[in-house]
């Protein structure tokens, strides 16, 4: 179902094992939303299960500095020792389309949209607890005990910084969360700057 004409453009960030893939994929299975992920480029190794193209588009440090000087990225960052980044191409093209673009970045990346697209909405997502985060990281076991900690002091970091957002949605349960982000989304599109125009416009018919 379309909510409005205009396409919005959405920001999520949130500590590394605070669950933003898993409150995606809910988010993306309620109805009443015309969202679409835009996948982002990185140089990391993909983990197991994770496919080029659905999780990210996994390409060399060669490829992706040559996407930055071509002027081809969005904002892009690099994340424990890994380039991260969004592809420009695309994102404004959905969003002219009416669609509801979805990024899911961290931080750095974050700030860097919020200066390029002024319209954007920016959403923390916020473990309930440091010691729920930790857990998680440490039970994802995907990682070395080197890199879960790079990520623990990089996501107290990054906790700091959920005051530069709009929103900051407590992932303290899944579908709770997703809601959540479905409710800002609605309330977005009914914002007076956005939906003053089509006022004017009947205005002027009368
Ligand atoms: P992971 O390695 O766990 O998939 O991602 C590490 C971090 O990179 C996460 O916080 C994730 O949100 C962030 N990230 C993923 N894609 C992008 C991107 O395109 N740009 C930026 N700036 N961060 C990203």
């Amino acid at each position: 179902m379309k909510l409005d004409d205009k396409g919005l453009l959405i920001v999520l960030s949130g500590p590394s094992g605070v669950g933003k893939g898993t409150v995606r994929d809910a988010l993306f299975k309620m109805p009443g939303h015309d969202l679409v992920y835009s996948i982002s480029m990185t140089t990391r190794k993909p983990r197991g299960g994770e496919v080029d193209g659905r999780e990210y588009y996994f390409v060399s440090r060669d490829e992706f500095e040559s996407a930055i000087k071509n002027g081809k990225m969005l904002e892009y960052t690099e994340f424990v020792g890994n380039y991260y980044g969004t592809p420009l191409d695309k994102v404004n093209d959905l969003i002219d389309e009416g669609k509801e673009v979805l990024l899911e970045i961290e931080v750095n990346g974050a700030m860097q949209v919020r200066e390029k697209m002024k319209d954007a909405i920016f959403i923390f997502v916020a473990p309930p607890s440091m010691d729920a985060l930790k857990a998680r990281l440490i039970k994802r076991g995907t990682e070395s005990q080197e890199l879960i900690n790079e990520r623990i002091t990089k996501a107290e970091r990054e906790i700091g910084l959920a005051n530069l957002y709009d929103y900051i949605v407590v992932n303290d349960e899944v579908n709770n969360a997703a809601d959540k982000i479905l409710a800002i989304i609605r309330a977005e599109h009914a914002k007076t700057n956005r939906t003053i125009d089509r006022y004017k416009e009947m205005l002027e018919v009368k």
